[in-house]
């Protein structure tokens, strides 16, 4: 029997797996791949040819860019709870005394630092949280040997596992398989090479108490340029030697490399006898290369796999986690509905990740040859020394800034999608879509229609300093996944508020509720008090005040047949959809209505056609007098909730003005204060985030004045 036909058998008896994306390599652009698209609900298998995450040849730096992603998702928090050190200045050999200076002080961010973190615990704790995830599986001992392609298209791979062949079939598949990647060989790419005149000694050495207490440390001398990386157990030491210079470096003996070593770091002097054996010092080939195209039909190469990074400045991982979060934003989306992805939606990833890489690459080309010329032909007298102009550089933390933003970011750095930063909870039979930022009691924020969760996006922020902030998408509007035929009532949406908090284990939560939501929000207090602790409204649909008469136009527009499909595409547009919400009034400010803004609501609800058949189908809901009669129903409820409660408005509201307000605080028997804000429209929270978060944080500490009357 041939190979492939012994390996279609085996397989076959095996099983062939289906997943929507299968991602070949568990390293830094693999599992933050794999992540990302978990938590939107992709189904995603992830195949690592090792057994575990323990890798000799592994970078431990993580820059400012890749905690700032991780913080994005809520993780970087619990990621600096294991053990890290963290690394923001550094020394310098000056023709007088070395000279220290902080890297990161010109630096506006949450982490001015580089944390170093052994990779192998960053890229368990990565897939720990993946697995999180029902839709996540991962493999290890997996090592992939064949694509599966048909027609020229890239439907999966075939690994070998532990008991034998596995073939997975997967609507996209990523190689993120790092500098040696078999998928890309496959595929049958060769990477376009920059010459690079180092190479690396690695090896190990053994940690004392007395040791320097330098995470990353780096010392030059002698023709050597060495890191020290502080592995806790160990040192891990990298030693820069001349391209091609191993052979020479052996020829003169291990006697002569532990001489060298221990002057050039004489803190570790009585280490370097721990090195009896070549076999000790393995050399690392440093390889500068790219790929002029990342993809083709059903594939896409990421992180080194797309292009191989030098070791210099530590920022492969950062680049390869940045390729991952580009990847997840652009078709993430796609992979959770089956969209089929197309080859330019590849061909965007390449396209939004290629400047970033390319500047880094020569960047790294440059320093690479200042390393070889500068630092490891130096030798005695002409010892490598920061020449004197530069000091003066170092000391200004505005010039530095610039050096470390680029470091730390390089250029473009991308930022996971408000939709990518979302999770998903199973509540029934719905996948309920929420964001979450933040400690402390319970905040649960709920948008209006036909928005998102992205409309609290300024506002959680400022709440999460203390509150543990939730905002899911209701029934049929953002991100939240139903069945197809699902009720979206208010009645629905109230229940599913309810399950959600059960989901999430929570017993109580302070509500906040704006338009929709605000209804929403009635009805929670008019039927579940007990789920709430204190009640915020803000410009509510209330008794039968909605759909408002401003609104009816715009939206009976979506209801014509056939043309309503239009209406809802020319929504779809922005400068249409701009003029949608300047005619409605949406804002008092037109100003507020930015480019983002509209993007994020547009990608939401108007998207694709999918996401505006839904969108139209709830608002049909808004002219079903059975769904506009609850708010009238549920009155009896509301007038018995006595929970402290706080109405918000915007004054200038045309849509549910202050005298809907005013109505609230009077049948709300805890109603405490009606708070009215002035040249403000019906998206008080885009307009006046401040004022709001802080009108929202004063009550529920208890601090808003406890009289009844307006403002
Ligand atoms: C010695 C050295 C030191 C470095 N130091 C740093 C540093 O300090 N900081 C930094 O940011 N960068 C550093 N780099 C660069 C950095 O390691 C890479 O840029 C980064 O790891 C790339 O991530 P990746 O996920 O693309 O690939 P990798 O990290 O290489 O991960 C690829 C994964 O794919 C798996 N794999 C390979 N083939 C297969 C297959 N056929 N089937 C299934 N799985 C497969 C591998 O086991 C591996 O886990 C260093 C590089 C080297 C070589």
């Amino acid at each position: 029997m041939s190979t492939s036909a012994q390996l279609r058998e085996e397989t076959e008896a095996k099983g062939i797996e289906e997943t929507a994306c299968c991602v070949v390599g568990g390293g830094p652009a693999g599992a933050m791949l794999s992540l990302l698209l978990a938590r939107q609900g992709v189904e995603v298998t992830l195949l690592e040819a090792h057994r575990d995450f323990e890798r000799d040849f592994r970078g431990d730096t993580l820059h400012t860019s890749a905690m700032e992603i991780l913080d994005e998702i809520g993780l970087a928090h619990r990621l600096l709870k294991l053990r890290h050190a963290k690394v923001r200045h550094f020394t310098v050999p000056t023709k007088g005394d070395p000279f220290t200076f902080d890297l990161f002080s010109g630096l506006k961010t949450k982490f001015p630092y580089i944390v170093v973190m052994a990779q192998s615990r960053f890229l368990e704790f990565i897939t720990d949280e993946a697995k999180r995830y029902p839709n996540f599986r991962l493999a290890v001992g997996a090592r992939v040997e064949e694509l599966v392609e048909e027609d020229g298209v890239v439907r999966g791979v075939r690994y070998r596992g532990r008991d034998g062949w596995h073939e997975v079939r997967a609507d996209s598949t990523v190689g993120a398989d790092g500098r040696f990647s078999k998928v890309r060989k496959l595929a049958g790419f060769e990477p376009v090479k920059i010459s690079s005149p180092i190479d690396v000694l690695w090896f190990r050495i053994s940690r004392r108490e007395e040791d320097p207490k330098e995470a990353l440390a780096a010392r030059v001398g002698s023709g050597l340029f060495m890191v020290f990386i502080d592995r806790f157990d160990y040192w891990q030491v990298g030693c820069t030697i001349v391209k091609g210079g191993y052979k020479e470096v052996r020829e003169a003996g291990l006697d002569r490399l532990r001489r060298s070593l221990a002057r050039v770091a004489p803190e570790w002097a009585d280490r370097f006898g721990e090195l009896k054996e070549w076999k000790q010092i393995p050399i690392l080939s440093v390889e500068i290369s790219r790929l002029k195209c990342w993809h083709k039909p059903g594939l896409l190469l990421i992180g080194d796999a797309a292009h191989v990074m030098s070791p210099l400045g530590g920022v492969g991982i950062n680049y390869a986690i940045q390729d991952a979060v580009v990847a997840s934003n652009v078709l993430g989306e796609k992979l959770r509905i089956e969209e089929p992805i197309r080859e330019q939606d590849l061909a965007e990833v390449q396209r939004r990740r290629e400047l970033p890489t390319r500047a880094i690459q020569t960047f790294q080309s440059l320093g690479q040859k200042g390393v070889a010329r500068g630092v490891l032909s130096s030798e005695g007298e002409r010892a490598f020394a920061v020449p004197r102009f530069v000091l003066p550089l170092l000391k200004s933390s505005r010039l530095l800034a610039i050096p470390a933003r680029f470091l730390s970011f390089g250029l473009r750095p991308p930022h996971v999608d408000f939709s990518g930063k979302k999770r998903l909870v199973r509540v029934g039979e719905t996948l309920v879509a929420y964001y979450e930022e933040g400690d402390g009691g319970p905040i649960v924020l709920l948008h209006g229609c036909p928005f998102s969760s992205f409309i609290w996006r300024k506002v959680l922020p400022l709440l999460s300093r203390h509150y543990r902030c939730i905002a899911p998408d209701l029934l049929g509007l953002g991100d939240t996944e139903t069945p197809k035929d699902a009720d979206w009532s208010l009645r629905s949406q109230a229940a599913m508020v309810v399950r959600f908090l059960d989901a999430l284990g929570i017993e109580r939560a302070h509500v906040v509720g704006h338009d929709h939501g605000g209804a929403v929000a009635q009805l929670l207090a008019a039927e579940h008090p007990d789920r709430i602790e204190r009640l915020v409204i803000s410009n509510a649909e209330a008794y039968d005040n909605w759909p408002s008469e401003e609104e009816r136009p715009f939206v009976r527009a979506t209801q014509v047949p056939v043309l309503g499909d239009m209406v809802m595409w020319l929504y779809s547009r922005r400068a249409v959809f701009r003029l949608a919400l300047r005619g409605a009034k949406a804002v008092h400010d037109p100003k507020a209505i930015t480019k983002e803004l509209l993007d994020g609501y547009i990608r939401a609800n108007l998207s694709d056609r999918r996401r505006r058949a839904k969108t139209r189908r709830f608002l049909a809901g808004q002219f079903d007098p059975e769904n506009n009669r609850t708010t009238t129903d549920l009155l009896e409820g509301l007038r018995r909730f006595d929970h402290p409660t706080l109405l918000v408005w915007a004054k200038d509201d045309p849509h549910f003005g202050p005298e809907w307000g005013e109505r609230l605080r009077r049948d709300i028997p805890g109603a405490v204060r009606l708070e009215l804000l002035p040249e403000t429209g019906h998206l008080l929270m885009e307009e006046k985030p401040e004022q709001f978060a802080g009108l929202v944080c004063e009550f529920l500490a208890g601090r808003v004045h406890e009289a009844k009357g307006a403002e």
